[in-house]
């Protein structure tokens, strides 16, 4: 059998540093800038050859010309036929889809992430679908190419059959990337919304609104998690769009929702409608809220703190740290004893232990003891891949509270 390194190839080869090979054999899949030795001639956005400095063959990647992230690895083989090897990754993730979404979720459940860019190595695409519209979203040069974009448009019609598909943009990564500006859109066909479902509960879509590309998909099982230990009076705080509150109401007596976006909160409003629900919602600044009721006295039987994510870098880690802190403490204080608190933290920077240090500190200030009945992190249709840190961020705490 030849071996891998010496097939010839029409790729161009970029050769990286000794630190560079190290991380693609411990199982990442980027190469930063720094890391690469040569790359010379190499055109934005291209299939590439990655070699180690002596020559020796590491895999076939997507290279940026302007991302720190200068290399994404696709496979460990040499791929000639990119659009070949689009195609079976996306089939293999919407069959991954297949098993872990409807085939697990007792009930109906017609919105999910249906490509998870790393984690579902189709490095740089999201792809997020709400019953029949799909979300697109494209963040590196080689997703952003125009036979790529074909590629992937052609796979998803042909396997989803949706309705439409909507592009949305974020300026900032295609600046970062050196993309020349695009407006978000639909990109296939013209329906621009729709309602989902997520546990059996609806959800309203418009495909042009919203944060991210609509909803927080991640949370999908924490919903139902949260919901069937919560009882009693419920606090959700960090609503959007009612994720939790809504799931919440079918178990609780009494449900409210806050958050300081208003479009977010109306929208909330009318998927309690849609789901013949009777929620308080709030707009309202969380920290001062929170600040408020806890010197009123206000007390409650299940809290829900899903805030957005504090530390976006190392950085602002120890304001971030703060920030988590101040929220579980008063959180603590208002629930009464055999309450529940649902704990979230979606800052990829600040690890499960270190977050459960945090809660745990907020416990001890407030004197109260808190059990953990379950550690969770994003669903199953956001994959963690051993080896490659990043695809893991979102942590789900869910505790109960006694004095
Ligand atoms: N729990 C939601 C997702 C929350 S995302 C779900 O499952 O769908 C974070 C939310 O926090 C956003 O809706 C944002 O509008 C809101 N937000 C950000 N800063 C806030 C603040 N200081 N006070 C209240 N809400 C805030």
């Amino acid at each position: 059998m030849p071996a891998r390194n010496s097939t010839p190839s029409l790729l161009p080869t970029a050769k990286v540093s000794r630190r560079g090979a190290d991380r693609l054999r411990q199982g990442h899949v980027w190469v930063y800038r720094s890391d690469v030795v040569s790359a010379d001639g190499i055109a934005p956005g291209v299939a590439i050859r990655v070699a180690d400095e002596r020559g020796k063959f590491l895999g076939t990647a997507l290279y940026s010309s302007a991302s720190q992230i200068a290399i994404r690895l696709i496979s460990r083989d040499l791929v000639e036929n990119l659009e070949q090897l689009l195609r079976q990754r996306i089939a293999e993730a919407i069959s991954y889809r297949d098993r872990v979404v409807h085939h697990a979720d007792a009930r109906h459940t017609d919105a999910y992430r249906v490509i998870f860019s790393e984690g579902d190595f189709l490095p740089g695409l999201i792809v997020d679908r709400y019953n029949d519209i799909c979300s697109l979203q494209i963040l590196t040069q080689a997703m952003d190419a125009e036979p790529v974009r074909q590629t992937i448009i052609a796979e998803l019609m042909e396997r989803l059959h949706p309705a439409s598909i909507a592009e949305r943009v974020d300026a900032r990564v295609r600046e970062l990337e050196q993309l020349p500006p695009r407006a978000s859109g639909l990109i296939q066909g013209d329906k621009s919304s729709t309602v989902f479902s997520m546990n059996g509960i609806r959800f309203c879509f418009e495909a042009m609104e919203g944060q991210k590309t609509g909803a927080f998909l991640d949370q999908r099982e924490n919903y139902a998690a949260a919901a069937e230990c919560a009882r009693g009076e419920a606090l959700d705080m960090f609503c959007y769009q009612g994720g939790f509150a809504l799931h919440l109401a079918e178990r609780c007596s009494k449900v409210t929702g806050v958050d300081s976006s208003r479009p977010a909160l109306e929208m909330a409003d009318r998927n309690a409608v849609l789901n013949g629900r009777e929620i308080e919602w709030i707009e309202a600044n969380a920290f001062d809220l929170l600040r408020d009721y806890a010197s009123a006295g206000q007390q409650y039987d299940a809290i829900v703190l899903d805030p957005p994510a504090f530390a976006k870098s190392r950085h602002n880690l120890d304001t971030a740290l703060r920030g988590y802190k101040e929220l579980n403490l008063r959180a603590l204080k208002m629930l009464r004893p055999g309450g529940v608190l649902v704990t979230c933290s979606c800052s990829y920077h600040v690890a499960l232990a270190e977050f459960l240090e945090i809660v745990g500190e907020a416990a001890r200030d407030v004197h109260r003891n808190l059990r953990i009945l379950e550690t969770r992190t994003q669903a199953k249709d956001h994959p963690i891949v051993l080896g490659i840190p990043e695809t893991s961020y979102l942590k789900c705490i869910i505790s109960i509270v006694s004095n």
